[in-house]
């Protein structure tokens, strides 16, 4: 007997209240935040879908591990727990423990970028690209050419273009400290990359003497991805299709707030000893001593048992055909939405949506509003007011005009999202009298955190 509904695979335990808000309170709250939904006080939104970036609930164990902590400032046994943890997946011979991803990014790429240096990538995250051209080192994004066509349904949208690789690789002969693989390619749209591609990514690499790395964010979804949708992997264990990815590479870095089911964290790994060496000290500059990092004790305790439950194949199922459930009741119900679904997130086509707003009057932003108002619902704007201010000043369209849904780990019931499904439909059913947006203020860079916007 098989059922069609999928229920969410663990029981609630613990819950934090949500509350209620009318229309008109919404209305008020939006204004005051001058329609920027960054703006906003989370109390005042009812689902928060801006991002699943340390969102995630934590489970039972997880609590369970911070009581077991041990806050010492060197040799913590809670630093063992966590890197046995870490290896255990991603058998790297250095562990190194820092606050986030970006400070992982920061170290790496202070140690080996600087002018002169290209680093390539199927999709450089935005932090990772930042962290990049800061050094003065030049980020390249080499996807697939189907991963930038939202109509496509590739089934590995974030794989590398091999033969652009090849390509850098030889222009920049000497000057490519190491190619970086994000899984699955988060600025791409949660698409996974495919084990041959990476299989041919780290080949090439090593025919280049080349070191690979991971930005391995979402590596437990990627695999699921490969093990569903990859022939030949249907029969593998999910930790077993990561280990091997693992192998391939020569060191990753990590946001531990998305797959390793923690409220703040990330780690930077590696093989080379010597440039562990010179990690390890850019560490104790600005994140802490090696066996903490960034981290406390309990956080370390935290993110190990995570490791655990998220390669669980019923949580990874459940978290992929829940994202699917949102993607597929919208694409039903006639909403323009990016295929095929992701796994992290569901992004809503307003371009497509609002055709009568024209991007520099930004229709993502104006989308974003209307489903806060309608229902208050936050997604995150991802277009022109993110993309398309340019650093000499100028303004022009973004490549796309999206409104993400990310959906936080083990956090909304299925009635919840049922909600956020029927308040797009009611948005996109009224979709033709909304107006765009003009900016009253912003400031110089990353313009969409802050600036504040005016109706047309
Ligand atoms: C979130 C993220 C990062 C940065 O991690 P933080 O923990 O937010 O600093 C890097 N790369 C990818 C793909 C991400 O999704």
């Amino acid at each position: 007997m098989t059922f069609r509904t999928i229920i969410e695979p663990f029981r609630i335990h613990s819950v934090a209240p949500l509350r209620m808000t009318t229309p008109a309170q919404r209305r008020e709250a939006v204004i005051a935040a001058g329609y920027n939904l960054f703006g906003l006080h989370s109390d005042d939104v009812m689902i928060d879908l801006l991002t699943d970036s340390g969102t995630g609930a934590m489970s039972r164990d997880q609590w369970a591990a911070i009581q077991h902590g041990d806050e010492s400032y060197a040799g913590s046994p809670s630093f063992e727990i966590f890197r046995n943890a870490v290896q255990e997946l991603f058998p790297f011979k250095h562990v190194i423990p820092t606050h986030q991803g970006r400070a992982a990014e920061k170290i790496i790429f202070t140690a080996i970028g600087g002018a002169g240096k290209v680093i390539p990538s199927n999709t450089h995250f935005d932090t990772t690209r930042a962290n990049i051209e800061y050094t003065g080192a030049g980020a390249v994004d080499l996807v697939i050419a189907q991963g930038r066509d939202p109509a496509s349904e590739h089934p590995f949208k974030g794989n590398m273009d091999i033969a652009a690789l090849d390509a850098c690789l030889r222009e920049h002969a000497g000057h490519v400290p190491a190619v970086f693989v994000t899984i699955t390619n988060n600025s791409g749209g949660g698409q996974p990359v495919s084990l041959e591609n990476l299989r041919q990514t780290s080949a090439l690499c090593k025919q280049h003497g080349v070191p690979l790395f991971l930005d391995a964010c979402r590596f437990a979804e990627n695999a699921w991805f490969i093990r569903e949708r990859e022939p030949g992997q249907h029969d593998r264990e999910v930790a077993d299709i990561v280990r091997e990815m693992a192998r391939l590479a020569d060191g990753m870095t990590m946001s531990a707030k998305k797959d390793p089911m923690g409220n703040i964290g990330g780690w930077l790994a590696l093989n080379d000893d010597e440039l562990a060496e010179q990690c390890r000290t850019l560490l104790i500059l600005t994140e802490g001593f090696p066996t903490y990092g960034g981290l406390a004790g309990r956080d370390l305790e935290a993110l190990a048992q995570g490791l655990k439950e998220v390669v669980d194949h019923d949580y990874l199922r459940y978290r992929i055909r829940s994202t699917d459930y949102l993607g597929q009741a919208l694409l039903k119900s006639g909403v323009p939405v990016m295929r095929p679904i992701g796994g992290h997130a569901v992004y809503l086509d307003a371009r497509s949506l609002l055709g009568h707003i024209p991007p520099l009057q930004y229709p993502g932003q104006a989308l974003a509003v209307a489903l806060y108002e309608a229902g208050g619902v936050r997604g995150c704007e991802i277009g022109t007011v993110m993309f398309g201010r340019h650093p000499d000043g100028s303004e022009t369209a973004a490549a796309m005009d999206l409104v993400r849904l990310a959906i936080p780990r083990r956090t909304y019931t299925q009635s919840h999202i049922d909600y956020v499904i029927e308040v797009c439909q009611q948005v996109a059913a009224d979709a033709h009298h909304l107006r765009g947006y003009r900016i009253v203020s912003e400031p110089r860079q990353l313009r969409h955190f802050t600036a504040r916007f005016a109706p047309l």
